[in-house]
């Protein structure tokens, strides 16, 4: 019988690989820019690591880990998301010691026994960041600022922030307390999932996807009414750092995080066109968690993002894997300075591509305008005897001559003026 890749699973082939290369490229250059390291940390872990940083009563712990006994009979969990190992890292590793914060990123696939659908494996792939040690509000936007700034890069439009502040140990009991008188009077008009866990997890029946438990709960007492002024300063500030930096945001008092280690500032970002899996990424400050894996008191924030899911929305948004630039040969035998030209433009760090098909120079044209080129350049026989290159802006259709010797050291200048042209 032929074997085929487990179910939820599936093969990355050649095609593909290329737009993946793109995009991790891209994530980790852009985590980069905001001063982001990246960190590798083992595919399995001890299953309490899980445990005690996922939370036992999450669904992640209790109904989609790939948990097994090891030779040693150790319980070994194959990882099911990437914050829990940085925090065990950071204490195994002493950075609490160190220069604060320690701002870390991550990529690679994780492992969930989750029902597969469209957007949703058993195997899939997650980037992410963390910042451990500081509790600054500011810390919470730029974590925000930096995954905007990767659907930014990536082309993705029509995205919804959601933001929401879940309080801290000051002030959440309380509101805890509240939320179970609210929903004990009201606990059979709600879903067999939240029946069970409204009084170990109350706030969880809150983001129910069932449409039961939302009718049910329409009179529910607001999260945000119940924060201390702490916590409500801190959800200002991070607001402010937003707003001050034009990322546009919606308040969504049922997006909550229910365990007792997560603090304050909570988001996730859907892109509705992606159905019933829309959520391409979320994050939070988790001011508790290092505590929780067995180190000191360090207040953390970060976010986690869905690479299959951002591939999807690349895809049904048809962005192309944008090239800077495409070389234009106006005659096919001036092919070896085409190639050599764009040789030179790749070895100064700028993604460059030409023409291997014989299309006339018209043809290449329309091939650089569908692969998304930001600039044509053009070579034939006046170019290479007058020292100069006629380069084609493809946005703007606006062409000019540029010269030979210095244009290779000017493309990033111009480059870079044109991205902040299409802002
Ligand atoms: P989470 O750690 O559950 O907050 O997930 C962060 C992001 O990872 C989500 O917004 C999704 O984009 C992605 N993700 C989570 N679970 C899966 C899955 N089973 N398959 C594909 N992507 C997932």
């Amino acid at each position: 019988m032929q074997i085929k890749a487990p179910r939820g699973t599936y093969d990355i082939l050649p095609d593909q690989a290329a737009k993946w290369q793109w995009m991790e490229e891209l994530l980790k250059l852009t985590a980069s820019d905001f001063g982001y390291r990246e960190i590798r940390t083992p595919i399995f872990e001890h299953t309490e690591l899980f445990e005690r940083g996922v939370g036992a009563t999450s669904d992640i712990v209790s109904k989609e880990m790939y948990t097994f006994r090891d030779k040693a009979d150790r319980s070994i969990t194959l990882r099911p998301e990437g914050t829990a190992s940085c925090a065990r890292a950071f204490i195994e590793h002493g950075f609490y010691n160190g220069l604060l914060p320690v701002k870390w990123y991550y990529s690679g696939p994780m492992f969930r026994y989750d029902r597969p659908q469209t957007g949703r494996f058993r195997q899939f792939h997650q980037f992410g960041v963390e910042a451990f040690g500081s509790d600054s509000p500011f810390l919470d936007a730029e974590v925000i600022i930096l995954m905007m700034e990767i659907f930014q890069r990536l082309g993705l439009q029509e995205l919804q922030l959601h933001t929401n502040s879940v309080g801290c140990p000051v002030c959440r009991p309380q509101y805890r307390e509240k939320l179970i008188s609210y929903l004990t009077p009201i606990k059979d008009e709600l879903c067999q999932d939240c029946q069970q866990r409204y009084l170990v997890n109350p706030l969880r029946v809150l983001d129910c996807k069932n449409r039961s438990c939302q009718e049910a709960i329409k009179g529910y007492p607001l999260l945000a009414d119940s924060l201390c002024s702490d916590c409500t300063g801190h959800y200002q500030q991070v607001r402010a750092g937003l707003a001050a930096n034009g990322i546009e945001f919606i308040h969504d008092d049922k997006l909550v995080r229910g365990l007792d280690y997560y603090t304050n500032t909570a988001f996730e970002v859907h892109v509705p066109s992606l159905g019933a899996q829309s959520a391409i990424g979320g994050g939070g400050r988790y001011n508790g968690l290092v505590k929780v894996c067995g180190g000191p008191d360090v207040p953390g924030t970060g976010f986690a993002l869905g690479l299959e899911r951002m591939l999807l929305a690349v895809d049904q948004q048809q962005n192309q894997m944008p090239v800077d630039v495409f070389v234009i040969v106006m005659e096919n035998r001036f092919m070896a300075q085409a190639l050599q030209l764009t040789t030179e433009i790749r070895r100064a760090g700028i993604s460059a591509d030409m023409d291997y098909n014989n299309r006339s120079p018209r043809a290449q044209m329309k091939y650089a305008d569908k692969i998304k080129a930001r600039l044509a350049i053009m070579i034939g026989e006046e170019e290479i005897n007058q020292g100069y290159y006629s380069v084609r802006d493809m946005h703007s259709s606006e062409q000019y001559q540029a010269d030979r010797d210095s244009l290779i050291a000017n493309l990033p200048g111009i480059l870079f003026k044109k991205e902040e042209e299409q802002g």
